[in-house]
């Protein structure tokens, strides 16, 4: 009888290889197979083995794209095949980034597997852009959202003007492409067109960038700076805090590639 491998499914973190946690450090060092998308950059590649297998599966949008099922029949041949599979994913596998299906079909396969945790891109963005995401005088809720779906969609499940009164911090994945539509819609739910938005790219990297305007600009002006994915967008009034809490700039970013390396045209 065969033993299976195990698939471990792990948070690549932001971008900066000294944001990964102590045990997917380790994982990576060991693992026989690495299997990861286009957010994870080439120094954090290049901690593994030598003679690990790399396999690439891309993302949706990011030129190239490897279907979810394969995704899994790849995670589930290696496993089978006795291998410890080490599946890299941007920020935290459970965050926007199909770990949940993975693991279903991990447990349907009854391949062992764990779940490690990484910094989500949301929190890395927001500490190094000088946000504190809840602050006692200014927000004391934050929600996660993805962008990504189509706001035009008439069945689309978020309710982007419910959000616009919630009086949370808005942290918004993926939302660059639809950032005019969805700043719209929140400011058609009651949010004050004045509320302060920043929007951060490549946070935690050589490319960090970052805006800080309000949610009535902030589309337009994030477009003419030119302003692309990856990129998170953090909306209310913390945001504005930036401005005295901002700490990072370029020159104290540790020399990687991470996600410099990223082809262009990305999924916003
Ligand atoms: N699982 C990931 C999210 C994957 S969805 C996580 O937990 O972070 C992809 C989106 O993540 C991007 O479109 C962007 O919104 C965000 N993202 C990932 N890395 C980022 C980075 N270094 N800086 C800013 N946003 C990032």
């Amino acid at each position: 009888m065969s033993v299976s491998g195990t698939v471990h499914l792990v948070g690549a973190g932001p971008g900066d290889p000294e944001l990964l946690t102590r045990r997917a450090h380790r994982l990576i060092t060991e693992a026989d197979a690495i299997v990861h998308d286009y957010l994870v950059g080439p120094d954090i590649l290049a901690l593994g083995r030598p003679d690990a297998e790399r396999i690439f599966v891309g993302k949706k949008g990011g030129g190239f794209c490897c279907p979810q099922r394969e995704i899994e029949a790849v995670l589930i041949r290696l496993a089978r095949a006795g291998k410890q599979v080490v599946r890299l994913k941007g920020g935290d596998p459970f965050v926007f980034g199909r770990g949940g299906e993975e693991a279903e079909a991990l447990v349907a396969a009854g391949i062992p597997f764990e779940i490690v945790p990484g910094v989500t891109s949301a929190l890395a963005a927001a500490a190094y852009a000088g946000i504190p995401l809840t602050h006692r005088s200014h927000s004391s809720a934050v929600v996660f959202l993805t962008g990504h779906e189509d706001p035009a969609k008439p069945d689309a499940a978020i309710h982007w003007e419910s959000y616009g009164r919630l009086g949370a911090t808005i942290c918004l994945y993926m939302g660059m492409k639809n950032l005019e539509t969805i700043t719209r819609r929140l400011q058609a739910g009651g949010m004050d067109a004045d509320t302060p938005a920043a929007v951060i790219q490549a946070a935690t990297t050589d490319q960090h960038r970052q805006l800080v305007s309000t949610v009535s600009q902030i589309a337009l002006e994030s477009e003419h700076a030119g302003f692309g994915a990856p990129a998170i967008v953090v909306i209310g009034p913390v945001a504005a805090l930036s401005e005295r809490l901002a700490w990072f700039t370029e020159a104290a970013a540790a020399p990687l590639a991470a996600c410099g390396a990223l082809p262009a045209g990305l999924p916003s």
